[in-house]
């Protein structure tokens, strides 16, 4: 009966390995190359989603450019612009329960109509008048 540790693969080149039970790899030469790409692959996926936050605020300060300290804006609009609702930096609930999501000091929440108040600056999404919106 085969045990199980006959049928290890090294986790670079998936040749079968020989040896300790715990070994995961040929050589080193394998390790090496495998923890390269892993902590190449994680440092891309944080550099993506920093890209994207950092475009989310780009964006928000577009639309904030004209305006005061708050505006209004359609979805459409904001997707058209290439926003990307799934990467926020903060997010935090009202007392009356809305949720104000943040990219860095702009923050934008839900209208009960259509579309998101736009808002700049952390202090002004602390202070904002969230109720009755
Ligand atoms: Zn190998």
């Amino acid at each position: 009966m085969a045990r199980q540790t006959d049928n290890r693969k090294c986790l670079w080149c998936e040749q079968p390995i020989r040896g300790r039970a715990d070994k995961k790899y040929c050589d080193d030469n394998c390790r090496n190359a495998f923890n390269n790409q892993r902590q190449e692959g994680e440092y891309n996926l944080v550099r993506n989603i920093n890209r994207t936050l950092i475009r989310n605020r780009r964006i928000l300060a577009t639309v904030m450019q004209q305006a005061g300290s708050e505006t209004c804006i359609s979805k459409d609009i904001l997707l058209q612009m290439g926003f990307q609702f799934k990467y926020f930096t903060q997010a935090f609930t009202s007392a009356d329960g809305q949720v104000c999501h943040c990219c860095y000091d702009y923050g934008y929440l839900r209208l009960p109509e259509e579309g998101f108040l736009v808002i700049k600056k952390i202090e002004n999404i602390l202070t904002a008048r969230l109720t009755g919106r």
